[in-house]
């Protein structure tokens, strides 16, 4: 019998929707050769959800993501949807916190075919993952601001051992994967150890399971000289590990240079659940014109299904993966497609269906 696979699909707002069909259209372009069916359910939650029922993020929603054995994210938030407090609408952080999905992982690589900002001939060898810790940081301050009157606002961060170890013990167990494959593994610690006790007591945690891992290299470097160095020579670096604030800045800036959001992949991965989903945002700017990459949301099913072959031990499934992986290749360094994003003319649907052509 084949075996099928249960997915949770949260396409969300803007692009988000538009990225999703293609995902979900490679994904089951991808099923009959790897012998394996995906029972693909889509699930309301996001900001245009909020300004239709009151409810960002339904509890309907979040069980059927608890109960799938993996979930597919579009975007979510709207600019001009926001809650009382003036902030956006963004539930999938809450996601994140209600699920424990504590390791945030952007994979950035360069493909043949497509022009990238950097003029340095190394940058073609840019290939790193950024792992962003995703459930703390400065982002524990989500709901805990202290109002000081109307004079003053402090936005506390939260660096914990438990919480430390295992985003550390994350990056080095990828590195050790990707070794396995031919990689240098090598982690960097990125922090701010220089200035902010939380910062030195996470340094501390890092070098302490960096002692754990004697086959992979590690170095620490500040969250400024790190974004110099991310633009000056980023084919160095291998695995990164950071704080969620910092995460969430860099990830931008290290998608910026292999050409754009479109291009970068995502994981949100605990324990017990795995979320996948481009990096990029609902794009309000380009919603509805249909010309959003969908690029990252097709690399991030494969990243999906390589996550679910590891938790399974169904190789089938890591097949799919670099099947879909190698027709994203091909389709780019074929010259077939050139995304708008990069001053091309081919649309989500050109890009959808070169890579489904190419599988
Ligand atoms: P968020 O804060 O929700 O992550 P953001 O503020 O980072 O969102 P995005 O929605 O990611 O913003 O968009 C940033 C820029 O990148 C916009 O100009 C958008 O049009 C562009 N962009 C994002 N995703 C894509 C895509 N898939 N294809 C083409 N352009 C994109």
């Amino acid at each position: 019998m084949t075996k099928e696979y249960s997915i949770a699909v949260l396409p969300g707002d803007g692009i988000g929707r538009e990225v999703m069909d293609a995902g979900l259209a490679v994904l089951q372009a991808v099923s009959p050769k790897i012998h394996r069916t995906f029972d693909a359910r889509a699930h309301a939650a996001g900001a245009q959800h909020y300004q239709e029922s009151g409810d960002a993020l339904p509890e309907k929603t979040l069980a059927a993501c608890r109960a799938a054995d993996a979930i597919l994210f579009g975007a979510m938030g709207l600019p001009h949807v926001r809650g009382a407090d003036g902030t956006e609408i963004i539930p999938q952080l809450d996601i994140r916190f209600a699920l424990d999905l504590y390791a945030g992982v952007r994979p950035i690589r360069t493909f043949a075919g497509l022009p990238i900002p950097l003029s340095d001939p190394r940058a073609a060898a840019i290939d790193l993952v950024l792992v962003r810790e995703n459930t703390e940081g400065l982002f524990y301050s989500r709901g805990r601001s202290q109002q000081e009157g109307d004079e003053a606002v402090v936005d506390p961060m939260r660096i914990s051992r438990a919480g430390t170890t295992r985003i550390c013990d994350f990056a080095f167990r990828l590195a050790e994967r990707r070794k396995s494959q031919g990689r240098p593994g090598h982690v960097t610690n990125v922090d701010k150890a220089n200035v902010f006790h939380s910062m030195a007591f996470w340094r501390r945690i890092f070098e302490e399971r960096a002692s754990h891992f004697p086959d992979i290299e590690s170095s620490s470097a500040y969250v400024d000289a790190m974004a110099l160095n991310l633009v000056l020579k980023p084919w160095q670096y291998d695995v990164l590990v950071t704080e969620n604030m910092f995460g969430d800045i860099l990830s931008d800036l290290v998608a910026a240079m292999v050409g754009g959001m479109g291009m970068a992949p995502s994981g949100d991965i605990g324990d017990d659940y795995g979320l996948f989903q481009p990096a990029h945002g609902s794009a309000p700017d380009i919603a509805g014109k249909g010309i959003a990459n969908p690029t990252a949301m097709i690399l991030s099913v494969a990243m999906m299904l390589d996550w679910l072959a590891d938790r399974t031990q169904d190789n089938a499934l890591a097949d799919g993966a670099q099947a879909i992986e190698r027709a994203v290749a091909r389709s780019f360094s074929s010259g077939a497609v050139i995304p708008f994003e990069f001053g091309g003319s081919s649309n989500t649907a050109d890009i959808t269906k070169a890579i489904i052509a190419n599988l």
